[in-house]
């Protein structure tokens, strides 16, 4: 039997014609048409100015350098993430501290967050001073509670980079995640929502930031016939080729959300009716005034009130059906590379860790795949 992904990339059709055209023109560079095209269509959709770039996480690095985040500077992030969200920190030998989750959106908690900050400001940390960012991650396509974490960086004004390398199209009160703070960033990594094969954004609603941003991912190349440089530059902007991806992705972004939107719909009525025969599965909670893409469904099993049943017994049973599943981020503050870095508890992510688990959820899962995954589901829940 083939095997089932968690998150694969579906093709529009559309975007081998936008590939061919930028192969007609023989424009096979770092920049060009089809990359201004595709920086357009992000625009016109979350309504910032945009630099598209080669990765998400080159995005994150530039937004870091963009801030002026330097040697000991103090980064406060959440823990429960990508290892993306924090190498570029390390990369400016700044300090991360980490943030734990709260119980709603498994994101950032805006209580530990305050509390991070006095401490900081507190010389908890070594030096007292005020951090230099604020790192929120909106996990699993789900918003972080932004007005919680906006509020706090604004009473300290310390600058908000917000992670939505998973949450494109996801909204809260109306407005899109990567658009609360002084810049956000988007993935399009082949497993994300939609993807270039590989390929990021950084957004700002700054025009300035974002033509700095332009500048720098290019080697940082002065106005001259010659190559004149007045600065340190990277080679991070996404190839026009790729770019072409992007355009066929972008013109299905609505219909992706919505078949993922879909996914969970289903899991969270067949777990509805798991639930009936004496189990208790959570699933990601979506709070008034957010609107979540769901890029992964994740559920929380705990075994204490689920038979004695196990996040990492289920898993096996699916990955003996070739079926994929993942545990939920393993915390930063947890991972050997990290161990020596301050972190703000509230128990959360820890637990999540050891409860959760994303279930197979592209936007290409079909009917015959979900018959699959439920009565794999089935004889595990019996
Ligand atoms: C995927 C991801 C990134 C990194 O994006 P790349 O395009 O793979 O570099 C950063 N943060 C989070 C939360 C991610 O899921």
């Amino acid at each position: 039997m083939n095997r089932i992904y968690l998150s694969p990339p579906h093709q529009s059709g559309a975007e081998v014609e936008f590939v061919n055209k930028v192969f007609a023109s023989n424009w096979l560079a770092p920049v060009g048409d089809t990359l201004d095209s595709f920086e357009l269509d992000i625009k016109n959709y979350c309504g910032s100015e945009v630099c598209a770039l080669n990765s998400g996480s080159s995005a994150l690095h530039l937004s870091l350098v963009i801030q002026n985040i330097t040697h000991d500077d103090y980064v406060l992030v959440q823990t429960h993430t990508h290892i993306a969200t924090i190498n570029p920190i390390i990369y400016q030998g700044a300090i991360p501290i980490f943030i734990d989750s709260e119980e709603d959106t498994w994101n950032m908690c805006p209580q530990a967050l305050e509390e991070a900050v006095k401490n900081c400001l507190a010389g908890k940390y070594g030096e007292a001073k005020l951090p230099k960012a604020i790192i929120p991650v909106h996990l699993y396509g789900m918003p972080a509670k932004m007005d919680g974490i906006m509020k706090v960086a604004n009473t300290h004004g310390i600058p908000v980079i917000e992670d939505a390398a998973e949450s494109l199209g996801s909204t809260y009160d109306d407005k899109h995640t990567g658009t609360f703070g002084k810049m956000g960033i988007y993935s399009f990594n082949g497993n994300k929502i939609i993807t270039t094969s590989g390929g990021g954004a950084l957004v700002s609603e700054d025009a300035d930031l974002i033509q700095k941003a332009q500048f720098l991912a290019t080697q940082a190349r002065d106005n001259a016939p010659h190559y004149q440089h007045s600065q340190v530059g990277y080679n991070y902007r996404l190839s026009n080729v790729l770019a072409g991806i992007g355009r066929g992705q972008m013109q299905v972004l609505d219909d992706r959300i919505a078949a993922r939107r879909a996914n969970f719909e289903r899991y969270k009525k067949y777990f509805a009716e798991v639930n009936t025969k004496g189990y208790s599965i959570q699933l990601q909670q979506e709070p008034q005034g957010s609107f979540s893409n769901r890029w992964l469904s994740c559920i929380v099993i705990n075994p204490e009130v689920n038979k004695g049943l196990t996040r990492e017994a289920v898993r096996l049973a699916m990955e003996a059906k070739n079926i994929e599943s993942r545990p939920l981020w393993k915390p930063m503050h947890l991972q050997p590379v990290f161990e020596k870095y301050p972190f703000v508890s509230t128990g959360v992510s820890e637990r999540l860790f050891d409860v959760g688990l994303c279930l197979p959820s592209g936007s290409n899962l079909t009917d015959e795949d979900f018959e699959r995954i439920s009565s794999c589901l089935d004889s595990i829940f019996s």
